[in-house]
């Protein structure tokens, strides 16, 4: 357990870190430089991680920066409240491991946190070093450090007795994980059902390993495993085994993290064509089939000019991953200007580094083929910028007869997902959005049936790993609440 020494502001070596440097001094060291791969070498592999993680007198400088505030904002920008400060300067002096302890308080997947959530929208934001005018504290960078470097002891170190109570899990992402993680720390009989061969959900099979190594997520798991985590792979709820199946084995507790796995298409003409495909399937079939790698036989379509549609992470991440493909020119296509880009920033700048070209304030309306029935064009509406929508973004406006025809011989649809629609269409009377999203009492996570409970992209819609984990927190404690009053 976290006491008073280890996150307390007030503990002795706290204060002594904060009198060692006077904060002028601290706030003229510059941040820190993550250490890359380089951009030639890299689009050859798929597996080396990009961001290559800080030294640890890296990591000890860059914690020498934080000011240890009184009032710490960029907690207030964290979805999870994470303690930032104290982690920080647990990192400072040299405690990884009791660092990694603040972390796990909050976050079941720190070393997954660390590498993909959008610091510079979140806790970054509201660092007080923007305020001078500098930039912020690299908190992400830290957290990773701390995660990788503080050794894999499993999630619940501390024994907990059993309670006997068993406990359904549909879906294995950040927020089946997370969810897992708190109810065996409670002392739940956990099995976590996944319709695929891997655990993982989305940080498997969509997040790349250049991005986001295996290694990393499998760490996690296992410590899951050992915490007493049971995990039946091949298996949809639903289908395979109903909800009221699970219930007859005796689960008294179901929580459904199904995510957003249903990819949305725009509906233009030409979109059949073949070399048109959804982004989800397109790096399925390469992260997790391993298609166009050594030893694996899943077919994959090789384009040597590659149209992605879309803004986000998995735009980017396909683009990516179409480069290391082969692909000599890749386009990311995109309605607005690259300051509305929803993608973290970092990803944005990795792919122009490794040749991706922006094609932005443009939309395309329709694909062309020959007469095979393949791909071979695009034709894209210019835009521009008009007034700011519901959002705040500035809605992007066709310019009138502004549309060009690009040469393309692949085309990725990366404009977003819906919810799986499996289990909210195999459960009676589960109040369900007009979106398709299970809709859930907010505190507890409880759906509208009451042994089931849901998080994550499947009541969200599409979000971030952060508010999944989040999700999948706050359902344990609601669950766990409703059946141990
Ligand atoms: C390519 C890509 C890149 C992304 N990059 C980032 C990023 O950099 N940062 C970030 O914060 N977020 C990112 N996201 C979003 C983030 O990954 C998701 O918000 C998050 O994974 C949602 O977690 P989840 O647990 O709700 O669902 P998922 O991760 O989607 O996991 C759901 C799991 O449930 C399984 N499942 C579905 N139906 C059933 C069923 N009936 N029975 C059993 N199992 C079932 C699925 O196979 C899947 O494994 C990205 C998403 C994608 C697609
Ligand atoms: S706001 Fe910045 S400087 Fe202050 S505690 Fe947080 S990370 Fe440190």
């Amino acid at each position: 357990m976290t006491d008073n020494n280890i996150a307390s502001r007030d503990s002795q070596w706290r204060e002594e870190l904060r009198k060692a440097m006077p904060a002028k001094e601290r706030t003229a060291i510059p941040r820190v430089k993550m250490p890359e791969l380089d951009p030639a070498y890299r689009i050859t592999t798929f597996t080396e991680e990009v961001n290559q993680g800080l030294s640890a007198e890296q990591a000890v400088t860059e914690a020498t920066r934080c000011l240890d505030c009184p009032d710490p904002t960029c907690t207030k920008g964290c979805p999870v409240s994470i303690d930032i400060p104290a982690f920080i300067k647990n990192v400072q002096r040299g405690r990884n491991d009791l660092a990694l302890e603040v972390l796990r308080n909050t976050s079941a997947l720190p070393a997954v946190c660390g590498r993909v959530c959008p610091q510079e929208r979140q806790c970054e934001s509201k660092c007080i070093y923007n305020r001078m005018g500098k930039q912020p504290v690299a908190i992400g960078y830290i957290e990773r450090f701390a995660a990788d470097t503080a050794g894999s002891e499993p999630v619940n170190a501390q024994p907990v007795e059993p309670n006997g109570i068993k406990i359904a899990v549909a879906g294995s992402g950040p927020s089946g994980l997370s969810f897992a993680a708190d109810m065996a720390a409670r002392g739940f009989d956990v099995t976590v059902f996944e319709a695929l061969h891997e655990i993982g959900g989305v940080l498997k099979y969509g997040i790349p390993e250049f991005r986001l190594p295996n290694a990393i997520v499998d760490r996690e798991i296992q410590g899951l495993q050992a915490a007493g985590v049971k995990f039946v792979v091949d298996t949809i709820i639903g289908k395979t085994i109903s909800i009221d199946n699970l219930r007859e084995r005796g689960f008294k507790g179901i929580f459904v993290a199904s995510g957003a796995g249903l990819p949305r298409f725009m509906g233009i003409p030409g979109e059949n064509l073949i070399g048109v495909m959804s982004s989800n399937e397109y790096l399925t079939r390469i992260n997790l089939m391993g298609a166009g790698r050594e030893g694996f036989d899943t077919p994959v379509a090789h384009g040597k000019v590659v149209a992605v549609i879309g803004g986000g992470n998995t735009a980017m991440d396909s683009s990516r991953t179409a480069r290391r493909m082969g692909a000599e020119k890749v386009y990311i296509v995109y309605r607005r200007s690259e300051a509305e880009m929803p993608a973290r920033v970092e990803e944005v700048k990795h792919a122009k580094e490794e040749g991706i070209e922006l094609m932005t304030l443009s939309n395309p309306v329709e694909y062309l083929g020959d007469e095979k029935g393949r791909v071979t064009a695009m034709k894209v509406q210019r835009m521009e910028l008009g007034e700011p929508d519901e959002s705040g973004r500035r809605s992007p406006v066709p310019i009138p007869g502004a549309v060009d025809t690009v040469p393309v011989d692949m085309v990725i649809v990366s404009v977003g997902v819906s919810p799986n629609p499996i289990i909210p269409n195999s459960v009676d009377g589960l109040d369900i959005s007009r979106r398709g999203t299970i809709v859930i009492n907010d505190d507890t996570m409880q759906s509208s049936i009451g042994d089931l409970y849901a998080g994550g992209d499947i009541v969200r819609g599409g979000a971030t790993v952060i508010l999944a984990m989040g999700d999948g927190r706050r359902a344990a404690a609601g669950m766990a609440a409703a059946l141990i009053p």
